[in-house]
């Protein structure tokens, strides 16, 4: 085994609490592209002129609800949990108090069984009714003429539970978050290049022994010590661990 798996294997052998604080790159292994990088849904965006910081927006959600919400896409196979998923979940299932705060919204820690995650910028598992908060399936919410998910109690429009441009995360969430960093004694940061907020102010909570930082490139965690960084894609790290 590589001697920096080996390294982070014990630093969470090591770990009374392990926080994993991921972002886009831990589930591109499982075909998801990142927003960010070359082959991502941005750059498809940009192509196409569409700025995502505006068609990803509230702004354009409340102002062009029928471009919002009938925007082509490229269809997708549905994402399945990688290695990274699957093992984290598995450490927590044989005990290891091992707690995920992620900055996606394709809920794959919890479909690997993972039980403790925070989810910073949501989820598309329900959506909910930006009138009156009812919650709906996303597969059963009607839609109107223009094809846009009305509640049919006041038509208002139903919508995924996450985070566009222009809002701000779940304030419960966020303190847990923040809570939840504070009492780790190990963070491991993966698959996030950490340039935006909340992500960017919340490693700043952590006061325990160990960083680990995880990703395809170096990342700039301010005043944050380092004191393992493994770069490479997170999924195939995590399965050199189980090897
Ligand atoms: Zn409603």
């Amino acid at each position: 085994m590589d001697s920096k798996i080996l390294q982070l294997k014990d630093y969470i052998d090591e770990a009374e609490i392990v926080v994993f604080f991921g972002g886009a790159g831990v589930s591109t292994e499982s075909g998801l592209p990142d927003y960010r990088s070359r082959n991502g849904q941005y750059t498809e965006m940009e192509e196409q002129n569409l700025d995502p910081k505006v068609i990803m927006s509230r702004k354009y959600l409340i102002e062009n609800p029928e471009a919002f919400f009938n925007r082509p896409k490229k269809s997708v196979a549905i994402p399945e949990p990688n290695d990274a998923h699957k093992t984290l979940a598995k450490m927590e299932q044989a005990g290891k108090d091992i707690r995920v705060i992620t900055q996606n919204v394709d809920g794959l820690h919890q479909k690997a069984g993972h039980r403790f995650v925070l989810e910073l910028h949501g989820h598309n598992r329900t959506w909910y009714c930006m009138e009156c908060s009812r919650v709906y399936e996303p597969e059963e919410v009607e839609r109107d003429e223009r094809h846009i998910p009305r509640c049919p109690i006041e038509q208002g429009i139903v919508r995924p539970s996450v985070v566009l441009f222009g809002e701000n995360p779940d304030k419960g969430v966020l303190e847990k978050s923040r809570e939840t960093i504070h009492k780790a004694d190990l963070l491991i940061i993966a698959g996030t290049s950490l340039t935006v907020n909340p992500a960017k102010n919340l490693i700043h909570r952590f006061k325990g022994k160990r960083v680990v930082v995880i990703n395809n490139e170096e990342i700039d965690t301010g005043k944050l010590k380092v004191d393992l960084y493994i770069e490479g894609k997170v999924g195939e790290t995590f399965k050199a661990i189980n090897e």
